[in-house]
């Protein structure tokens, strides 16, 4: 399936039915898996066999999800988990935890960024963030001899910058370490940073993938490139024996191509248990067979609005890198040459009482935290998400008063443009 174009794996990539068995990825709604001798059983319990044993750790239906998704990204191994903050978790503990450092690009997803400064803080993992335009020598400051990794989006949510991932990879490798990045909002219709340089890749799939607001949901893809036992001393999880697997050495036994989605099942999935339900697993697959058809029109869609609104007098500043004049808009040519996303933010003049009343008069998109997904949404995080804070904090985290983000749908661009029109007038 790896060998078709996107477009192909979309609709079929991940499962191939036999002979009269079911056209539509069945649901295993099942928790556990029946053996007939427990030799059998024992061979699985030492990642000697393949096969489903418990639901925690692997389910079919959610297999065959994850095998659509890593021939999506170019991949060699994946997995689903539960949610886009499980997916990033998982994806940063399994080689970096307590004593250990991560440099991370200071433009991400707010869970991420609490995630990562907050709650792994407390379990002794450190980060040193740098701006995504940072310079070189200013990103290779930010290692330390314990650093394990390198993270970052490559649209970040919500303030739509675009990573320079050769820029990053190339740090990482430099200093021995791969780069994670979360692709979330660009999807691998948009962009495929496996072929950039990045070594693991990670999503919310309760955006675009789904992208009908139906099932929360994540994945984590590994590209099979990085070579854990050259740098063997920095990533003891892997290239050790682990005791709580009869001694296995991941990547001796399962090579630069499965040893990481191996261990993060076998040893998070089993410990944490952030499983997705096979049902969950379903809708997403629903999402992605339509994934290159709806990314190409949140994207129209995306442009046209953002054009629209750079016009307005009203409207003070756009940040959409599809925009000529945008600071990233160099950067998207490079790594997304069809169209970045849906997502338009703006500021409007009047700062945060226009915002109010420009979007108490939209009538098609909601006042939603949700984005990218058909119906179109918008949220002011002044008056939600960033509600708590003074209007000196907001300027500090680059979250100004006026800010909207708005995530364009499917529907006509013509209706969105004139939906936004007439709520500007309101102003
Ligand atoms: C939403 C989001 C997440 C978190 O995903 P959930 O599915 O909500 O847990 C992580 N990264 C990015 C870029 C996101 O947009």
């Amino acid at each position: 399936m790896s060998n078709y174009r996107p477009e192909t794996i979309c609709v079929q990539g991940g499962y191939t039915p036999g002979n009269g068995e079911p056209r539509q990825i069945p649901i295993v709604q099942s928790t556990t898996f029946k053996y007939a001798t427990s030799e059998d059983m024992g061979k699985l319990f030492d990642l000697e066999a393949n096969g489903y044993f418990y639901s925690r750790l692997q389910n079919p239906t959610c297999d065959y999800v994850a095998a659509k998704i890593c021939a999506l990204e170019g991949g060699t191994a994946a997995m689903l988990t539960s949610s886009g903050q499980a997916a990033n978790f998982f994806a940063l503990f399994n080689i970096a935890s307590c004593g250990d450092h991560i440099v991370a690009s200071s433009s991400i997803y707010g869970g991420t960024f609490n995630l990562i400064s907050v709650t792994m803080a407390k379990m002794g993992v450190e980060t040193t963030f740098v701006a995504p335009d940072c310079s070189e020598e200013e990103l290779n400051a930010a290692f330390r001899p314990n650093t394990k990794c390198v993270f970052g989006e490559t649209i970040a949510n919500p303030a739509l910058t675009v990573l320079d991932i050769e820029k990053f990879a190339k740090a990482a490798h430099d200093h021995g370490v791969p780069l994670i990045v979360d692709n979330t909002f660009a999807t691998p219709v948009g962009c495929r940073p496996f072929e950039w340089g990045a070594d693991i890749v990670t999503h919310s799939t309760t955006k675009y993938m789904d992208g009908h607001g139906a099932a929360v949901g994540g994945a984590i893809v590994d590209s099979g490139k990085f070579d854990w036992m050259a740098h063997a001393d920095k990533f003891p999880g892997l290239c050790t024996p682990d005791d709580s697997y009869h001694g296995i050495t991941y990547a001796e036994k399962f090579g630069k191509e499965g040893a990481f989605i191996t261990k993060c099942t076998a040893q998070l999935m089993r410990d944490f248990g952030s499983t997705p339900s096979p049902q969950s697993a379903f809708y997403l697959n629903l999402g992605l067979e339509s994934l290159h058809v709806r990314m190409a029109r949140h994207c129209e869609n995306g442009q046209a609005v953002a054009e629209f609104l750079a016009s307005h007098p009203k409207v003070e500043i756009v940040h959409y890198c599809g925009l000529p004049g945008d600071p990233y808009h160099e950067v998207a040519k490079k790594y997304l040459p069809n169209g970045s996303c849906g997502v338009v933010s703006f500021e409007l003049k009047g700062g945060r009482p226009a915002a109010e009343v420009f979007m108490k008069h939209l009538k098609l998109a909601a006042i939603e935290t949700h984005v990218a997904d058909a119906r179109t949404c918008c949220l002011n995080p002044a008056t939600s998400t960033h509600r708590q804070m003074t209007e000196e904090q907001f300027k500090a985290a680059g979250v100004p008063a006026g800010l909207v983000r708005m995530s364009c749908g499917l529907e006509s661009k013509e209706d969105l443009i004139e939906d936004i029109a007439q709520a500007l007038e309101e102003i």
